[in-house]
């Protein structure tokens, strides 16, 4: 299949694509709560679904977002693929699909046509709504023109459930139930909504360094359990960043990651905001909550509604005659 505009990744009538959505996050929550609920942990069990937790954050938040959706670093092609690779046992499908809805997030961002925006569409469809709904399984690959030429990604994207599949093999195996529920299930869960909170939370709570476009907000908390996704309004002001944290108190655990492998050789040419993005940060104007701009935009949705309305109405006596 080529990258063009015309042709487009259809996995909304893909029964297994519908399987994975439902069945897949309802599993994932049952076992956890099964976990919580009915399977005391070991040391062992603690450790895994934690350390499971950080690596995959890392996958998420160095790979699918820095890297595949917004090219802030470069690295060598099995680094690549596997940050795609651990990136994919998140469950979060395959990471052009990722990259393809997040370039558009970034380009309509709380829009009408944003994907995920809780100030268009409410709180809980930008958590987990819009991904129950389907409405985005398709993607366009021109989108990710940049990454759809390497086989190897399009296979992980393509059979993005494979990993997960493997991994709850081998839980099963080396742990048993218990390593299902609480190194897969439990641990997968938590990464879910901890990523899910960037695209609800991190544009509702916190505070707005740039007054950019779209309500997003840096938030410490959220910076903290997410490795430093959490300073959401930085990358919506200039996105091509390898660091969230644009200044060294906002705190950025997969930024001194991505720069202890820059050390060792494994990434490098690290991408950060230009001087005068920084300056503009630091001059302390608070940015408003509420833009005139997206007000007057709103008020102009409204009134060609009604003007619509009435145009109509004028149509139907006519019409009946
Ligand atoms: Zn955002
Ligand atoms: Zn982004």
């Amino acid at each position: 299949m080529k990258a063009e505009g015309a042709t487009r990744v259809d996995t909304k009538h893909n029964l297994w694509e519908r399987l994975f959505n439902w069945g897949g996050l309802l599993a994932i929550h049952l076992g956890a709560l099964v976990a919580f609920v009915f399977y005391r942990p070991r040391l062992v069990d603690v450790l895994i679904c934690v350390a499971f937790y950080w690596a995959r954050m890392f996958a998420i938040t160095a790979g699918y977002h820095r890297y595949f959706s917004h090219r802030a670093y470069k690295t060598g092609r099995v680094f690549q693929f596997l940050l795609g690779l651990l990136g994919t046992t998140s469950t979060q499908k395959g990471p052009l699909w990722w990259a393809a809805i997040h370039r558009r997030h970034h380009r309509e961002s709380d829009k009408p046509t944003d994907v995920h925006s809780p100030v268009q569409h409410g709180f809980f469809h930008s958590h987990i709504g819009w991904v129950l709904a389907s409405d985005h399984e398709e993607y366009d690959p021109s989108e990710v023109k940049d990454l759809w030429k390497f086989p190897e990604l399009r296979w992980l994207d393509r059979f993005h459930v494979v990993p997960v599949l493997a991994v709850i093999a081998l839980a099963a195996v080396f742990g048993g139930a218990r390593g299902v529920l609480w190194w897969y299930c439990a641990s997968t869960a938590v990464l879910m909504h901890c990523t899910f909170f960037i695209n609800s939370m991190a544009h509702v709570w916190g505070h707005r360094r740039f007054d950019t476009t779209d309500d997003s907000r840096n938030n410490f908390w959220l910076a903290l359990i997410t490795m430093g996704e959490g300073w959401h309004n930085n990358p919506h002001r200039f996105m091509q960043t390898a660091n969230q944290g644009f200044y060294w108190w906002q705190v950025d655990a997969s930024y001194y990651l991505l720069r202890a492998l820059a050390f060792v050789g494994v990434t490098w040419d690290l991408k950060k905001p230009p001087a005068r993005i920084l300056e503009e940060g630091l001059r302390g104007k608070p940015a408003p909550y509420v833009r005139i701009d997206e007000v007057v935009e709103r008020a102009g949705q409204k009134a060609r509604a009604a003007a619509a309305e009435v145009v109509a109405g004028l149509a139907h006596p006519a019409d009946a005659e």
